[in-house]
């Protein structure tokens, strides 16, 4: 019995699906036609599962949940659910505890072996004896809640709350006499210190919560995805016991086939005799399947080749990872090539030129790494050491543990050197800046802006400092010092003058709308004034001597908008005015235009240079 099952998540548009979802789709319907192996009937209320369900299901980190055939079939978890409940007991008694009775070596035994290894414990959690051992902790800890506690654990990891098959736990507990053998010899041991029986009633019920292969693609995501269901988004355990399960995963998931599997499929995987087998590839996705008819191991035969066929198809085995820390600069340059849109007066100019190379900005895309940030500190160890560090972290995703660690270090090293270090690109507000800042913490030599430009802005300014410029000395600049203005004599400028209307602004007043007729233009006497785009991108910062919305000269409508930073004096002169000045003064109106032409001209080349930047690295 075969049924196409209405696919979760696909396209509006009828023709079209995602390749994975396609892919999943061929599998299922490749292995659909494998009939080998046997439900399971030592416990007899498994072998009445239906040996030809068979659905498969796959959870990305983002939350998406790809299905196919018999994915919402439920089925009991059994072992699939020793993981989760190992992940519970080191959260919920300490891994000290959990570990000075349960091993972590693989057993090479089959999952319901009796035999314990030298100190007379099981050899890990994921065959029977350390999962028995696991709910005996869990009892030892939750008293008569236990059960309910492990319940309502493993409904986190499913992202919904989960049930017991009632027949399945009352068949279990009728045959489990091995299980049962298993539990008495612990307790000699001293491994389990409650009552066998009532230990044995949480697993067996443990064993028999009814779960599908959604679920079971969920759980696993939860397990890729440090311990955070990535459909509710809910922290269900910490990402240490994520880690210290998906290594017991890895070395014994499989049981006697564990070695084998790690070889040929390299994804930390579980498997339990309900037919389900989940696998958890970290930080990528986690895959359940459902196919009850089992191999001689125990272990589902199509669940098995799904596995197989996903890991050899996209080469998702977890040792085989490619990542290139080079890719993660995508510029690296200094004030000298792109400097910020502050426009500077020739003195500031020319401090900055002299010491451009002590401005590095390094903008970094993707993850933080420790690759990453050894390969950045490197770069800049490659070259003469600035006094200012910009690292623009707009483009930054996500910091890693170890990226996050090596980063704090190299500010610290930075910081030896009296180095200052600037962040751009993130927010203090933001979620970000929690993961990037908190390495940055305490490192007193660490400045933020939100704007790279203002970064840049900040820096340059400390070089002028630094070197005897002073920025916003009240400074009052003679039309003459204009450098629209440049090559005009002292007739014409008088003439010019006598045109303009000297404008005074406060601090913050808004001078200039976007979208406004351009009727005149500026030139800044005194103060300092910026230019903005709608969406609030700071175009330029423009000082004395300056002149601003010039571009009327060109445009019939104002570009952008124009506020006062400071108390600011400026001569406005009307275009028709301008423009009558122009044609009394042929040999002026041609220098302007000319001067006009240049600025344009440096705009321009500055425009190209961060784009070159940009794509050419
Ligand atoms: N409840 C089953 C048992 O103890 C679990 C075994 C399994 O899924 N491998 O036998």
């Amino acid at each position: 019995m075969m049924r196409t099952a209405p696919v979760a998540g696909a396209r509006n548009w009828a023709a079209s699906s995602p390749p994975l979802l396609r892919f999943l789709t061929a599998c299922h319907k490749d292995f659909a036609a494998d009939d080998s192996g046997e439900v399971a009937h030592y416990i007899p209320e498994l072998g009445k599962a239906h040996p030809e369900h068979f659905g498969i299901s796959l959870a990305t980190l983002d939350g998406h949940v790809y299905e196919i055939g018999d994915s919402r079939v439920p089925f009991t978890i059994q072992s699939m659910s020793k993981p989760f409940v190992f992940a519970l007991a080191l959260d919920t008694l300490g891994a000290t505890r959990v570990e000075a009775v349960i091993g972590v070596e693989p057993s090479g035994d089959p999952f319901n072996s009796i035999r314990l290894n030298a100190e007379n414990h099981p050899f890990n959690p994921m065959v029977n004896a350390g999962a028995i051992a696991c709910s005996g902790l869990i009892l030892e800890a939750k008293g008569d809640a236990a059960f309910d506690i492990v319940r309502q654990a493993l409904s986190r990891f499913a992202g919904r709350e989960l049930d017991v098959d009632e027949a399945v736990f009352a068949s279990e507990n009728a045959t489990g006499d091995r299980n049962r053998a298993i539990g008495y010899l612990l307790r000699t041991s001293g491994v389990v210190k409650e009552d066998v029986r009532k230990v044995l009633d949480v697993y067996f019920r443990q064993c028999s919560v009814l779960v599908t292969a959604r679920d079971a693609a969920v759980m696993a995501a939860t397990l890729a995805n440090r311990g955070i269901n990535p459909v509710t988004g809910e922290q269900v355990v910490t990402p240490y016991a994520v880690s210290r399960t998906l290594s017991v995963m890895t070395s014994s998931g499989m049981y006697d086939y564990a070695g084998e599997w790690i070889y040929r499929v390299g994804i930390p995987a579980k498997s339990g005799v309900g037919g389900g087998i989940l696998a958890a590839l970290p930080a990528r996705l986690g895959l359940g399947s459902y196919s009850p008819r089992l191999d001689a191991h125990g272990n589902s035969v199509r669940g098995i080749k799904v596995c197989e066929a996903l890991s050899s198809h996209y080469g998702l085995h977890m040792l085989s990872r490619a990542d290139d820390a080079r890719n993660a600069v995508i510029a690296d340059y200094n004030i000298g090539k792109s400097c910020s849109r502050r426009s500077r007066r020739p003195q500031e100019r020319r401090i900055l030129a002299a010491h451009h190379n002590q401005v590095r900005i390094i903008e970094l895309v993707g993850t933080l790494s420790f690759s990453t940030v050894d390969y950045v500190s490197r770069q800049l160890a490659s070259k003469p050491r600035p006094q200012f560090v910009i690292f623009d972290l707009r483009r930054i995703a996500a910091v890693t543990p170890a990226g996050g660690r090596l980063l704090a270090e190299e500010f610290q090293e930075l910081a030896n050197f009296n180095v200052t270090v600037i962040l751009s690109g993130i927010d203090r507000a933001s979620g970000q800046w929690k993961s990037i800042g908190e390495w940055a913490a305490g490192l007193s030599n660490i400045r933020n802006y939100p704007l790279l430009d203002d970064a840049i802005e900040w820096a340059e300014d400390q070089i002028v400092y630094r070197h005897g410029g002073n920025i916003y000395a009240v400074e009052v600049t003679e039309l003459a010092e204009q450098m629209l203005l440049a090559g005009l004599d002292k007739e014409e400028l008088d003439q010019l003058t006598a045109l303009g209307t000297v404008k005074t602004y406060r601090p913050g007043e808004k001078i200039l709308a976007e979208g406004e007729p351009a009727s005149s233009l500026f030139f800044l006497k005194s103060g300092v004034v910026h230019v903005k785009l709608p969406n609030g991108i700071r175009v330029a910062t423009i000082t004395a001597g300056m002149a601003f919305g010039e571009m009327a000269l060109l445009e019939p409508h104002r570009s952008a908008d124009v506020y006062a930073d400071a108390q600011v004096t400026a001569l406005e002169v009307q275009l028709a005015d301008f423009e009558r000045f122009r044609e009394d003064n042929p040999r002026a109106g041609e220098r302007i235009m000319r001067n006009l032409a240049q600025l344009l001209a440096d705009r321009l080349i500055l425009a190209n240079t961060k784009l070159n930047l940009l794509t050419a690295t």
